[in-house]
């Protein structure tokens, strides 16, 4: 080889790198909400609650008409879509405990987030809002692909820097805010690793965040915006709730403000992805985590969110639970105005952000697919032959392939269920007895669920109650021990010597 022909080879390889590393690589913005009910944004259905931004990007993007979650709560919900992997795969089926000295409370160190595969294509990568993926220092973001992060460790937070709750009912109690489910949930937010300003509504707080994050941010860069909104505990700024006059039910009225601030706060960071010019070839993907809160038994007031046309919600199997608002909007690399039927997972984001930015899936060990071709129109099969769900090991589980879905959604009852997702989308008619699918559904999730790992977590309500006795026991323990310690004297002799 010439020496001229030589120097010409690499100075088109390193043309192209750069331009693999710098130029052509779409910008990634990652929006996950949190306890959004399914029916209660404007594409989906709404004509209560107000969200033109996020009505924009779906018109004018993909809706992803079957795009499910792998968990129906937050937590093993958020290890699935930020791994690419089902979380049961690495154990990990239940919420962490916001437990920052526990050095197994979190995404365990095996696996790699969609942050970590992104620098490896020179993506700078930020998260901004809800972690809840551990707290201690080896789980903190920056530890897991991030560069950078403001937001809190917890599973949830208080809205409003005084800590002080609203005026939900089930907030009330002895005097107290009710809302301790999420330890964590009163702390100073932190910066990368120190505590920072939070000065406003968080939602707004968080979003405002964003925006300094994309006008910062050399390009090609990810940014996950993890809002809390619009989980409990139930808080909005008074003017925006005003404007919720038309929805009777305070709890909802509420709920509807802080889904309206949301889309307010993603309305400006496509303001300033547009005003730097950056939106065009901004991949953008928006959806939640679980389903909205839906009444239970003994929690018959936690009627606030709206799933519908889906029966069930949070925690449950049903559709209501794990069937979430799904879009996904390129200006530059998907038409826009496209709905799509296909079976779609959070699953598939991280594997789908590998492809964009110039990844080979076949080096990686994914669940999820790169849904871009099928979007596209490239690949017309399904892009999932099944998707399957767990919860405690498969005391129960649901498993859903293009025509049919069968589950048994109760810890301690046998029911079994079969719905045509054809006919019956909504689940309202149990074919159970008619079907001969049973065998091949049932010998189906078996195959999946034998890779997967039993749960490697302490259910976090036990492991709170554990927790409670250890210290007890501890304080007991010192406290016994001091009764046979006499009181310190200062001896004579430590005196004669100074004298
Ligand atoms: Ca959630």
């Amino acid at each position: 080889m010439s020496r001229v022909v030589f120097f010409i080879l690499i100075l088109f390889s390193s043309q192209f790198s750069i331009s693999r590393a710098g130029i052509n690589l779409p910008n990634i913005l990652v929006i996950l909400a949190d306890d959004l009910g399914y029916g209660d944004v404007g594409f989906t259905g709404s004509k209560e609650i107000h969200t033109p931004r996020l009505d924009d990007l779906a018109l004018n993007g993909v809706i992803c008409n079957n795009g499910y979650v792998t968990h129906p709560y937050c937590g093993p919900s958020r290890a699935g879509l930020i791994t690419g992997r089902y979380q049961a795969r690495f154990g990990m089926e239940i919420n962490c405990s916001y437990s920052p000295y526990d050095l197994k409370m979190g995404l365990p160190l095996s696996e790699k987030t969609f942050a970590n595969h992104l620098k490896e294509f020179g993506y700078r990568t930020g998260i901004i809002g809800k972690w809840h993926l551990g707290a201690a220092p080896p789980f903190h973001p920056n530890n897991r692909g991030f560069d950078y992060f403001y937001g809190f460790l917890s599973g949830g937070h208080t809205y409003f820097p005084s800590g002080v709750t609203s005026t939900h009912p089930l907030l009330q109690e002895n005097g107290l805010p009710h809302y301790t489910a999420n330890e964590g949930c009163f702390l100073p937010l932190v910066r990368n690793d120190n505590t920072a300003e939070f000065n406003q509504y968080l939602t707004r707080e968080l979003s405002q965040d964003a925006v300094r994050f994309v006008n910062e941010s050399e390009e090609p860069f990810c940014l996950y915006i993890s809002y809390n909104a619009p989980h409990t505990p139930l808080e909005a700024p008074e003017e925006t709730i005003a404007e919720y006059q038309h929805i009777d039910d305070w709890n909802r009225r509420v709920y509807a403000a802080m889904i309206d601030e949301m889309d307010q706060g993603i309305g400006s960071i496509i303001d300033a992805l547009e005003e730097s010019g950056k939106f065009d070839n901004t991949l953008i993907i928006f959806l939640s985590d679980n389903g909205g809160v839906a009444p239970k038994p003994g929690h018959e007031s936690e009627n606030w969110a709206n799933n519908k046309p889906f029966t069930g919600g949070k925690g449950s199997f049903l559709e209501g639970g794990i069937h979430v608002p799904f879009i996904i909007h390129w200006r530059d690399g998907l038409n826009s105005g496209v709905k799509y039927d296909g079976l779609i997972s959070a699953l598939d984001i991280t594997p789908t952000l590998i492809s964009v930015a110039g990844g080979n899936l076949e080096n990686y060990d994914f669940d999820g697919v790169n849904i871009i071709p099928f979007i596209k129109g490239n690949n017309t099969d399904s892009p999932h032959e099944a998707l399957f769900w767990r919860e405690s090991e498969g005391a129960c589980w649901a498993i859903r392939t293009v025509n049919t879905k069968f589950l048994k959604r109760e810890w301690n009852d046998s029911t079994l269920e079969m719905y045509d997702m054809h006919s019956d989308p909504f689940e309202k008619i149990n074919m159970i007895g008619n079907s001969r699918d049973m065998d091949d559904l049932a010998e189906l999730w078996n195959t999946w669920n034998e890779e997967n790992k039993p749960n490697i977590l302490l259910q976090s309500y036990e492991y709170q109650l554990n927790r409670q006795e250890m210290y007890k026991e501890l304080y007991n323990n010192e406290e016994k021990k001091s009764f046979n310690r006499k009181p310190m004297r200062i001896e004579k002799k430590e005196l004669d010597i100074h004298q």
